[in-house]
């Protein structure tokens, strides 16, 4: 995905929000094997860990025969004695490994001043994860439109500060998922992984319960004041973030679902380690939500559209917690309806079911997934029983290469129509 040498645009409000996060960090090592990255790579991998511009950092490429994170923790603590960097640099260091199209990718950050932290690292076996990507049909990608992706697992880091010195982290493997054409992550945690071990992580340190209804309610205080903007000057702020962020499209959301949106933004990031939480109206009548992490500055914005809707935009996660939606360019056209067909019906439904099962499943904890059963309803009044057997079975064969998906989509139904699971 960092393949081609893209100009990076910088964000300007971004550097405003996310100046503490990058100013405190006082040097990134890139450890990589084989050639050297081009700088506007490592440019691009170090803003895509820490989610900011990164202008005035020190950025060092370090080439070693095999980049992981023992092999980085092992470095630094060379270095350290060395004493070419600071004696207490391993305590105030994060790890990130990345599978990149230049191969496997470790980034260190070492935050500077402030009180050291002490993290409860401990170098472990990385888990044995197959180095070749799986191949899946019938998911399209929303960049280029090919309808092929890869799925590969990597290992990943989940860090939760207990306070300003100490941090728990523990270390998983994650499932991502790439365009298979033109190598853009399109979902970063397929299986919900991340969500999984921050739970473990928070309880083991009695973390309090994320206050979601306030921040929710902020978030609303602040987009009931923004004017509409115009399609010319949303696409120039999404232009100004999009390759920074890596953001995958602009989502439209209808005004009538904002706020259960903007709660699911905030219950996603959440669950996935945030501990701050900052919402703003830039100078363009953007929202802007921000969320830090112990991994790095997690931004997501807001603009709103002349028929009242909003337009979501942020990096790849954001993408997971709205579920599958539709982007802005393919949002039905106000007074225009009434016109669509079964077999538009049908076509929709299996491509967001399928979109839908491979990326979290039909089933949700608590019963048959919310969007999976309102798809059953759309089918059964759309074409009845019928038209839910036809949609099955496709979203079925398209989904076969996963054992258990299609039986899941029967139970999720059950009792919608005349659907017995
Ligand atoms: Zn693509």
């Amino acid at each position: 995905m960092f393949r081609r040498k893209k100009k990076v645009t910088p964000a300007r409000a971004a550097t405003q929000v996310g100046a503490s996060n990058a100013a405190n960090v006082e040097r990134v090592i890139v450890l990589h094997r084989g050639a050297a990255p081009h700088p506007d790579q490592l440019r691009q991998l170090v803003e895509y860990v820490l989610g900011v511009p990164t202008y005035n950092l020190h950025v060092t490429a370090s080439r070693v025969d095999e980049p992981t994170v023992d092999v980085a923790y092992a470095l630094i603590a060379r270095f350290q004695s060395e004493g070419t960097i600071g004696a207490d640099a391993l305590d105030r260091a994060s790890f990130q490994s990345l599978k990149t199209s230049l191969g496997p990718i470790v980034v260190v950050v070492v935050r500077g001043s402030g009180p050291p932290e002490r993290h409860a690292y401990a170098p472990s076996p990385s888990p044995a994860l197959p180095d070749e990507p799986i191949r899946h049909d019938g998911y399209v990608c929303p960049l280029c439109g090919f309808s092929q992706v890869l799925t590969q697992r990597q290992t990943a880091r989940a860090q939760w500060q207990l306070d300003e010195e100490r941090s728990v982290a523990h270390d998983f493997a994650v499932t991502l998922m790439f365009c298979a054409a033109c190598e853009t992550l399109i979902n970063d945690d397929v299986n919900g992984d991340r969500a999984v071990v921050y739970q473990r992580l928070t309880t083991q340190a009695g973390a309090p319960a994320p206050r979601t209804s306030e921040m929710v309610h902020e978030v609303m205080h602040h987009v009931t004041r923004v004017r509409a903007l115009s399609e010319p000057e949303r696409q120039h702020d999404y232009d100004d973030v999009r390759q920074t962020w890596h953001c995958l499209d602009l989502r439209y959301i209808p005004e009538g679902e904002l706020e259960d949106a903007v709660t699911r933004i905030i219950d996603g990031y959440f669950a996935e380690g945030a501990n701050e939480f900052q919402v703003q109206t830039l100078e363009n009548h953007v929202v802007q939500l921000s969320f830090s992490t112990s991994m790095g500055f997690r931004p997501v914005r807001l603009s709103r559209t002349s028929d009242g809707g909003f337009t979501a935009y942020g990096q790849v996660a954001l993408y997971r917690f709205l579920g599958q939606g539709r982007p802005e360019a393919s949002a039905p056209q106000a007074g225009v309806g009434g016109g669509v067909s079964t077999e538009d019906v049908l076509d929709a439904a299996v491509r967001e079911l399928v979109t839908l099962g491979l990326a979290e499943g039909f089933l949700s904890p608590d019963g048959p997934g919310a969007r999976t059963a309102e798809i059953g309803r759309q089918l059964d009044s759309a074409g009845g029983i019928d038209l839910m057997k036809a949609a099955h079975a496709v979203v079925a064969s398209r989904v076969r290469h996963v054992p258990g998906m299609a039986r899941e989509l029967d139970v999720a139904w059950d009792g919608i129509g005349g659907w017995l699971g």
